[in-house]
């Protein structure tokens, strides 16, 4: 006997952000909704990426701020670090967050399927249920939300010492000696992590800079402060093996800048952070109308349409930035689509970005470099937070901001386009300067805003009044 396919309005594959972004906001608005997650919801960010990730920063924090606990004349002894707790109270949120997403998704009324899911013919996807058996689901539309998995380099195979993220977020101890391959976003974030908590900590990256896209000034700001964090950063050199100890016993490391000797480097742990890649694998598309590039990204148009009609692709399943916030943007791009609504597509250069070592950088729109690439006759503004009180007070004097603005046919400042900023909880203060780029302001618009005293974000407000030709503090 043929099964018939359950109906729905929408059916998504992945519970990752991109998907439970997408059946949340369906949901709400009233779409019949089904969702199907092969492993647990959340998906990469909750469980192996942003969440865990911040949660052991902050634990990194606290051994700061205890450490410097007497400048503030708290005395308190040399703090030591039990990172199995660390880890522990990383799962706690982790669970906790998991366990809200569950509970939303009956809230809403959104089916869960939890097995791996595939497309069929006419937006019908089957579902081998992790209890056994299968089920069809069919949607008026489907979302791919299926995100991504860590890759990997020749010559450093997963296992025993050699990690992704996915492993380093499961240690319950903190390794002396690590070793960092990749100096982006997820490489730096663990480098500081790490190198707080007492690690000896070397990052090796093949460009002849770390955080590559980042404005020159904002990584001049964070490579000087890991220099002080004793990271050691060895730039334009490349991996080509390592060679393991006794089991357990670590391993040592070659690799080498173009032209010069190589060189071995002993570790307890090697990082491999040389990016994601999209996890189209169990999708089934190779029967479907839905294309996928020579990178395994799905291909979409602007409006995260797939070449096959009403399947939809979201998230790090596509070529888009790779981060969860963008994933939600995505979701309700597509959603409104399905409403009948006409939404504007993602602005992908000036979504915000947040990279949460210490110090915390975050920016949205161009950096100087960019605009002026761009075509754009620039005004520059740049303020450190040292001269900022409530810096002062929090003991965290490092950073700048930084404005990037239009010149005005008199050579004043016009319009924003970037805001880029490095220091003190940036990351919960970039808000201000993303909606700035997106409402595409003027600085003497911004400028007229009054900020809380004393804050941190006086510096933005502060720095927008000095593009004005005028100022207080700065
Ligand atoms: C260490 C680390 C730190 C990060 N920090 C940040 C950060 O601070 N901020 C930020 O914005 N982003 C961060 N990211 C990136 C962020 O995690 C991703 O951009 C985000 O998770 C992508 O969401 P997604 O829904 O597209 O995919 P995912 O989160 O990868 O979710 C996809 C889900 O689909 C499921 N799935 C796959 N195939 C199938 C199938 N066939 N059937 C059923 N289920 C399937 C998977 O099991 C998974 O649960 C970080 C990533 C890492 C690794």
């Amino acid at each position: 006997m043929v099964q018939l396919a359950e109906q729905f309005d929408l059916v998504i594959i992945g519970g990752g952000p991109g998907g439970y972004g997408a059946a949340f906001y369906a949901a709400s608005a009233g779409l019949n909704v089904a969702i199907v997650e092969k492993d647990k919801l959340g998906g990469t960010c909750l469980n192996r990426g942003c969440i865990p990730a911040k949660s052991f920063l902050e634990t990194a924090a606290v051994y700061r701020h205890v450490a410097h606990a007497g400048d503030f004349g708290i005395e308190a002894s040399a703090p030591t670090v039990n990172f199995a707790v660390a880890q522990a109270r990383k799962q706690r949120i982790v669970d906790g967050l998991i366990k809200g997403i569950g509970g939303l998704m009956k809230a809403r009324k959104v089916t869960l399927y939890m097995g791996v899911g595939s497309l069929g013919p006419d937006r019908t996807v089957t579902v081998q249920l992790d209890e056994g058996g299968t089920v069809q689901a069919q949607g008026a539309a489907v979302i791919l939300a299926a995100g991504s998995v860590p890759r990997t380099i020749q010559n450093f195979d997963r296992g025993g010492p050699i990690m992704t993220s996915d492993e380093v977020l499961m240690l319950d101890y903190v390794p002396p000696r690590v070793a960092v391959i990749g100096g982006g976003a997820i490489g730096c974030e663990f480098a500081s992590t790490f190198a707080d908590l007492g690690a000896q900590v070397t990052i090796l990256e093949g460009l002849p800079k770390i955080l590559p896209g980042l404005d020159g000034d904002v990584a001049n700001v964070v490579v000087r402060s890991f220099k002080r964090k004793n990271i050691d950063i060895r730039t334009a050199v490349k991996v080509t093996g390592h060679s393991p100890h006794e089991p357990g016993g670590g391993t040592t490391v070659h690799f080498g800048a173009e032209g010069s000797q190589a060189e071995n480097l002993d570790v307890d742990v090697v990082i491999v952070s040389v990016g994601r890649r999209p996890y189209a694998d169990e999708l089934g598309l190779q029967n479907s109308g839905v294309t996928v590039s020579d990178r395994g990204f799905v291909q979409v148009d602007e409006f995260c349409r797939t070449t096959e009609a009403g399947v939809y692709a979201i998230g790090d399943l596509i070529d888009t930035p790779q981060l969860a916030h963008v994933g939600y943007a995505e979701a309700i791009l597509v959603v409104k689509q399905l409403l009948g609504e006409n939404p504007m597509p993602v602005m992908y250069d000036k979504v915000p970005w947040a990279i949460y070592c210490h110090p915390e950088v975050a920016f949205a729109g161009p950096d100087e470099e960019a605009a002026k690439a761009l075509g754009y006759d620039v005004v520059v503004a740049k303020h450190q937070y040292r001269g900022n009180s409530r810096a002062q007070i929090i003991g965290e004097i490092d950073g700048l901001v930084k404005v990037i603005a239009k010149k005005n046919a008199d050579g004043s400042a016009g319009q924003v386009l970037g805001v880029h900023m490095v220091g003190p909880w940036v990351t919960e203060q970039l808000s201000g300067g993303y909606l700035a780029v997106n409402w595409e302001a003027t600085v003497a618009e911004v400028a007229e805003f009054i900020q809380p005293h004393p804050s941190l974000t006086e510096l933005f407000g502060e720095t927008m009044l000095s593009l004005t030709g005028r100022s207080l503090n700065t």
